[in-house]
């Protein structure tokens, strides 16, 4: 039994409250990942920094045996927290509002149960502390830094995050558990004038409306209804001034998907709609820009049969349930290789339960909890944080145990 001791989750929370007081944005994670570097040097694995920008990668080797891949995130979000906690981010306009500061320390602290238990097991532990989850950039950023090249490639990776639901549950999936993402920009072209004047002109206010419009067409009309798919234009710009037409309109679009036909056909659709509407508005050729992509997150089944074993063993089967298919996306895919590397990808829950099994009688969970990306977003510490360390823990053991 692999259990975090009351001593070390006090050191944990202490860390963790500091992570969460000084959050950084995406590929700006310099504090954190000198942190996180510190803790693993103390705990005598070999600590590269700076791996993908601000990623730090940890090993432990304890010689004969699989190599097994533990990832972490460590950036935060431009969002102000409103929790109101007494260790809330003290910058204005960034916070941990994903709980990546969680994940962080979930990490260190099985780092630490399975360094100290050394004896238990042989193989070698990757520690990936993966800087800009949130921009989609980190994992590809430590990959094309040669993550595997110089750390060696892992027989199967791992990874974890907390979200809403009763503290101290697991949801777990098989096959596919996240969706894919994919972030376009376009840039609309019209030609500026005088807002009394438009026949002089080629209105890229009106070409964006139509084409924001016609967009919503994707999913209904194009994508069959069994299919899973979401698209959402996020910003949307243009002009600066009411009797002025500008020249220009950028629309942000996020695509969410899960079969690779379905993510294809919708690409094609978007773009499709987004040159058709600028030639229908006589506007010179948009710009379209793929500024990132990942692929669906795919829980290998035998894998994910393993953790759920270790998993039921440990926590008993009331804390394993399964797990919905989230429509959000994590790049923790790209570390698989696209599916060469088997991975597992779980969920723990961190709302107050008391205040969830109300909300759920009220049939009020939507409104009243919290869910990532929220302002209020504050996983409660016990037993949210004795639980990712153990999770990660037992799997690891699983994999690596003598
Ligand atoms: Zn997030
Ligand atoms: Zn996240």
């Amino acid at each position: 039994m692999i259990s975090a001791p009351p001593e070390l989750l006090s050191d944990l929370t202490e860390l963790y409250q500091d992570l969460h007081r000084h959050p950084e944005l995406a590929f700006e994670e310099h504090r954190t990942a000198a942190r996180v570097a510190d803790r693993l040097r103390a705990l005598g694995c070999e600590t590269v920094e700076g791996v993908g920008g601000t990623g730090v990668v940890g090993v432990l080797d304890r010689g004969e045996g699989p190599t097994v891949l533990l990832r972490a995130d460590l950036d935060a979000l431009p969002v102000t927290e409103r929790t109101g906690l007494p260790y809330a981010s003290v910058h204005d306009g960034t916070a941990h509002a994903c709980g990546h500061d969680l994940h962080t320390t979930w990490l260190i602290g099985a780092a630490t149960l399975l360094a100290r238990r050394y004896t238990e097991w042989s193989g070698r532990l990757l520690l990936v502390f993966q800087p800009a989850e949130e921009t989609g950039r980190g994992a590809r950023a430590m990959l094309d830094d040669g993550l595997y090249e110089r750390f060696g490639t892992p027989a199967v990776a791992f990874g974890q995050h907390v979200g809403p639901g009763p503290a101290g549950r697991i949801g777990y999936r098989r096959g596919v558990t996240m969706a894919a993402g994919d972030a376009i920009r376009v840039r609309l072209r019209g030609k500026g004038g005088h807002g009394s004047m438009p026949d002089a002109t080629v209105d890229p206010v009106v070409l964006a409306a139509a084409t924001v419009m016609r967009l919503q067409t994707v999913v209904s009309r194009e994508i069959a209804a069994t299919d899973p798919a979401v698209l959402t234009v996020g910003s949307m710009h243009a002009g600066t001034k009411a009797n002025i037409i500008p020249a220009e309109a950028e629309l942000g679009l996020t695509l969410r998907s899960v079969e690779p036909a379905v993510r294809e056909r919708a690409l094609a659709a978007i773009e499709r709609i987004v040159r058709g509407e600028a030639a229908a508005s006589g506007a010179p050729e948009p710009d379209i820009e793929l500024q990132f992509g990942f692929p669906a997150l795919v829980n290998d089944e035998h894998i994910a049969d393993a953790v759920l074993a270790a998993f039921t063993e440990h926590f008993g089967k009331e804390r394993v349930v399964p797990s919905a298919l989230i429509p959000a996306s994590e790049d923790f895919g790209l570390l698989t290789d696209g599916g060469r590397i088997p991975a597992a990808y779980w969920f723990v829950r961190g709302s107050d339960p008391v205040a969830y099994a109300e909300a759920q009688a009220r049939g009020r969970v939507a409104e009243s909890i919290p869910t990532n990306h929220s302002p209020y977003f504050a996983p409660v510490l016990d037993p949210t944080l004795a639980t990712g360390v153990e999770t990660l823990a037992v799997t690891a053991l699983a994999w690596l145990a003598r």
